[in-house]
């Protein structure tokens, strides 16, 4: 029994994976000695959060579990339930054989946007326009509180796509047609993960996300997705190598160089190759010439989308997938296929068991590298951090600097903006002047948005104005008025805000590009009465310049989220100056598409960079 005593001992003192003060290699060959195939399968494994549950965390060893688009928790669900909910599967993985920690992720692509009461930035659309990295920066930092104070340690964001063409429903994900400005966005990834250590090779690791503040981030979708033949989400994408490596790639050489913890892997093709089979450019590219040493996810579905119809040989999706260099599967459904098939594979050797090492690595590197193994449970301590009055005051200042100012005046001598807040009556018109999920735009607490006032907190354009104008401005507001109604009630002018309704993904796809109804006839009816400013809340360009006569000034919001009616009213009424300059081409008509600045026949209605600044009144 003494002998016993001393194995017991041993095993104890050599359970080196445990220990935090071992060198991260030894800690991960360590535990990777011990690990079955079962159990390097399940780290593998990313399951949607409505499969699982503590007994299935245990029995399968499943190493993630996201919160999807397609799938959320209630809308109003409180942080604690997060917290809970989060803590609930963790300890499940925790009660496995190994202990080995789970990692949580969720959609936090403009603030954390599936949960009630966080700040919601605005959409990338905007963010670019600002081509400000600090703000990136400190916008990465809020999100990432905001989303550990849910008890989430991983966000599957940036999406570092370059739209190239606006019809595509994904283009307000994007910063910018131009890729040296989605390159210096990805400044928020150090925001959403911390600094890299100025001696980042302690370990030899080339990035970090440690820490309870912090998450690991995901550059998505790798590579090619906002490249697709006419805009069309998850299509193929056909364009050369250079091409490829000139417009779509640079984001990725800073995302790795910055220390992306993940990448997600794109449901487009290359040139007819579905990027989730393509070993070239995952392993070949990514890993092998990048040196990227975090772990590369599928998208939802990916694999099963493989193959047209999806999920047509789930074998063949699989093996490609694998081979191609994908490390963790996102799984909404059947997971136990993938676990099986997979097993099966590696079995009779037809996927390398050196293929599975490569991918477990991964996964447990960023783990370890994240402090999970010795902080794998959530407390409630950051809990007031969600949507706390500093993020508010943040994302406000991100409204104001995404704007751009497109007319100001029938003639230049005759600026329109800044509008006096103290006059005797302003008329408040548009379908998107009330309507908070409107301007917060799709991945907003649910997948495609929502529409109304009441899915989360923040302040809308109309609310925003009747604080902001001198208590003796009297604010009317209607969506659609009529043009007896403008011209009998003697408005001193008007704020007409109109655009897109919320979409997400390929329900986003747009061929005609339009404001929807009755914006244009709204415009129609107030500008032709009353001097007004037309505000856009959409998430690319749109059809405009069919009614730009009319319009006295024209504003560009895009999808300015939670705070988006204080950070335009600090614009319109002239306690800031407009700054933004277009990160987009704006185009004159849909026909004209694709068309991108440095584009041979280049005729647009405003050009990618215009924009028209005024002062701060106080400036004057
Ligand atoms: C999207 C990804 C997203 C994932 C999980 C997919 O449909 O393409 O961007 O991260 O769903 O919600």
């Amino acid at each position: 029994s003494l002998l016993c005593l001393w194995a017991a001992f041993t095993e104890a003192d050599n359970m080196k994976y445990k220990d935090p003060k071992q060198p991260l290699n030894v800690r991960i060959r360590d535990l990777m000695n011990r690990m079955t195939l079962e159990e390097k399968i399940g780290q593998m494994t990313q399951i949607e959060r409505k499969l699982a549950s503590p007994e299935v965390m245990k029995k399968y060893f499943i190493g993630s579990v996201l919160s999807g688009g397609g799938s959320v928790p209630a809308p109003k669900a409180s942080a604690e339930a997060w917290v809970n909910m989060v803590n609930e599967f963790q300890n499940g993985a925790l009660s496995s054989r190994l202990g080995i920690p789970m990692i949580y992720g969720v959609d936090a692509v403009h603030g954390h946007n599936n949960v009630y009461k966080a700040t919601i930035f605005p959409h990338n659309v905007g963010l670019g326009v600002t081509r400000d990295p600090d703000l990136l920066k400190r916008i990465g930092a809020a999100t990432a509180l905001e989303v550990r104070a849910t008890g989430i340690p991983y966000a599957f964001a940036p999406c570092i796509a370059v739209c190239r063409d606006p019809r595509w429903g994904r283009c307000y994900e994007s910063y910018s047609e131009d890729h040296k400005i989605v390159q210096a966005m990805t400044e928020i990834i150090p925001g959403l993960q911390g600094d890299l250590p100025t001696n980042s090779s302690s370990h030899g690791v080339p990035f970090v996300a440690v820490g309870k503040t912090k998450v690991a981030g995901c550059a998505k979708h790798f590579v090619g997705d906002g490249g697709t033949i006419n805009g069309i989400d998850e299509n193929n994408t056909v364009i050369d190598y250079k091409g490829l490596m000139s417009i779509h790639m640079p984001a990725y050489f800073d995302s790795v160089k910055k220390g992306i913890a993940t990448i997600m892997v794109s449901y487009s093709s290359w040139n007819g190759e579905k990027m989730h089979a393509n070993q070239a450019l995952v392993t070949g590219f990514l890993k092998n010439k990048l040196k990227f040493r975090g772990f590369v996810i599928s998208d939802w579905q990916g694999i099963d989308r493989i193959t047209d119809p999806p999920h047509a040989n789930y074998s063949y999706s699989v093996q490609a997938g694998i081979l191609a260099g994908i490390d963790m599967i996102m799984l909404p459904e059947n997971f136990e296929e993938f676990i099986n098939d997979l097993n099966f594979q590696v079995q009779n050797k037809i996927i390398p068991m050196s293929r599975i090492d490569d991918a477990v690595r991964r996964i447990l590197r960023v783990k370890f590298v994240m402090g999970l193994f010795e902080n794998p449970i959530a407390d409630l301590s950051l809990i007031d951090k969600l949507g706390n009055q500093e993020h508010r005051d943040l994302a406000r200042e991100a409204v104001r600097k995404s704007l751009v100012l497109l007319k100001n005046g029938k003639s230049a001598n005759q600026p329109l903006l800044p509008l006096l807040k103290k006059q005797p009556k302003i008329l408040v018109a548009g379908t998107h002047a009330d309507n908070l999920g409107y301007q917060c735009g799709g991945w907003t607490i649910e997948w495609q948005g929502v529409d109304g006032n009441d899915l989360t907190e923040g302040t809308t354009i109309l609310a925003a104005v009747k604080k902001t104008v001198d208590p003796s401005t009297e604010v009317i507001y209607s969506a659609n008025p009529d043009p007896d109604f403008v011209k009998t009630k003697g408005f001193s002018s008007a704020i007409v805000v109109v655009g897109e309704v919320p979409y997400a993904e390929t329900f986003g796809d747009s061929k005609n590009l339009s404001i929807a109804e009755p914006g244009p006839t709204t415009i129609k009816n107030v500008c032709g009465a009353v001097k007004c400013v037309v505000v856009v809340v959409s998430g690319r360009p749109v059809v405009i310049e069919p009614y730009l006569e009319q319009i006295d000034a024209l504003v560009a919001a895009w999808l300015p989220g939670s705070e988006g009616g204080p950070g335009l009213t600090d614009a319109l009424f002239g306690d800031y100056g407009f700054t933004g300059k277009l990160a987009r081409t704006w185009f004159r008509s849909v026909d004209q598409l694709p068309m991108n600045v440095g584009d041979a026949h280049y005729d647009p209605l405003f050009a990618f960079g215009f924009g028209l600044t005024t002062k701060a009144r106080h400036e004057n």
